[in-house]
């Protein structure tokens, strides 16, 4: 069978080696409790704690501002819910964006209908929020600002620097920064310290690491409710026995994917430039979704009236995997909440695509894609 070519990496990304590893040595051999009073659970706990340090490396942080959780969604989740429910009954305002993520958008409608009032700032033509709007957002009443580092559908990335420092002194009051990083960490430089955020959501499975694993960056002083009650594990933040082979397996794919990053980048960009060429070229109507500040290896492209679900099912038919529409809803078929905060004409929003390369697919791979797509949208 033919080998199919995979570029669909901002869905998920293949287990690197060392994370199988490293998983693999912590399943069979280092397998105790870490709550475990015996030698061997101590051992674990030990294990678990110099992965925290080296989580909290990478990222500029203190280890004790590590919080594993199950994932993106639940550190969005923790993030937005567990800032909110310090203040029950109080209408306390959000303000976030209308391009972020269901995890983020979804915990906020909930809270909506809770009675807490948030505000989801639009953005340009780009996906870019406004500092101006986030700084008129925020009232006396806010108590949290959500802004994701990177759009997992057209790979734009937030100034989150500037709005975190928007959010901090705005009305004297330092409202606390969370960034959904999901889709930036392990691919761009992520540093709690230069994005000057209180908090920050990373999963294992979007940096070559295994699925159902991530962490929550909490800045020291930023109080959240707990939202799984149990044991007191993760500083009583998030009870349940620890997934050590998991978080082993996120801290060595993070490492690594860290170590690389300037290579990795270079590569990615690379293989974006042989479909844009190659798409130039042969004089195909079609735009890049997103402005120039993007994640590299990210393309999200859209063509004049065409279906972007056909485009998907004819390269899947040709031995290729990519996306239409979002990251972790591919199923959506209409126009998705992304293309249309950035009021993409209707002709080109429904032809879009989304291509995702990874440091694993070559030159060769690119060219099979290009080749494949320009049979599709030429017809
Ligand atoms: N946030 C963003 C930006 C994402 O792309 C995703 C994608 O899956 C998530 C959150 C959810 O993460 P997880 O799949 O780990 O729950």
């Amino acid at each position: 069978m033919k080998k199919r070519i995979y570029a669909d990496n901002a869905a998920t990304t293949h287990l690197s080696a060392a994370a199988a590893h490293a998983m693999e040595m912590y399943s069979s051999e280092n397998y105790a409790n870490p709550s475990s009073l015996h030698s061997m659970g101590q051992n674990a706990k030990k294990i678990l704690e110099e992965a925290r340090s080296r989580i909290a490396a990478v990222i500029e942080a203190e280890p004790s501002e590590i919080y594993f959780t199950s994932g993106g969604t639940e550190s969005d989740n923790l993030a937005l819910k567990g800032r909110a429910f310090c203040y029950p009954g109080e209408k306390k305002r959000i303000v976030t964006s209308s391009i972020e993520h269901h995890a983020i958008l979804n915990s906020a409608e909930f809270l909506s209908k809770m009675g807490y009032d948030i505000v989801r700032l639009p953005v340009d033509e780009r996906g870019i929020v406004n500092l101006d709007d986030l700084e008129k957002a925020i009232n006396e009443d806010t108590i949290l600002v959500s802004i994701m580092l990177a759009n997992n559908e057209i790979g734009i990335i937030e100034p989150i620097r500037k709005l975190a420092d928007i959010a901090h002194i705005a009305h004297k009051r330092n409202v606390p920064f969370h960034t959904d990083a999901v889709q930036a960490a392990g691919h761009i430089r992520v540093s709690v310290k230069e994005l000057n955020v209180d908090m920050l959501s990373a999963s294992a499975h979007k940096f070559n690491g295994p699925r159902g694993i991530g962490f929550l960056y909490v800045r020291k002083g930023i109080k959240l409710t707990p939202l799984i009650n149990g044991g007191g594990q993760e500083a009583g933040l998030r009870a349940g026995t620890e997934n050590l082979p998991a978080v082993m397996g996120m801290t060595a794919a993070l490492e690594e994917n860290h170590n690389r990053i300037a290579e990795n980048q270079n590569h990615l960009l690379d293989l974006e430039k042989i479909i844009l060429e190659g798409l130039s070229e042969n004089n195909i109507d079609y735009r890049i979704n997103g402005g120039k500040e993007k994640l590299p290896g990210l393309l999200s492209l859209s063509f004049k009236d065409r279906d972007g679900e056909k485009i998907l099912h004819r390269l899947d038919l040709s031995g290729i995997c990519i996306s239409t529409g979002s990251a972790c809803n591919s199923r959506e078929t209409e126009i998705s909440h992304v293309l249309k905060a950035i009021a993409l004409e209707k002709s080109y929003a429904k032809g879009a695509i989304r291509i995702s390369f990874g440091a694993n697919n070559t030159e060769e791979e690119a060219r099979e894609i290009l080749n494949a797509l320009l049979k599709v949208v030429k017809r």
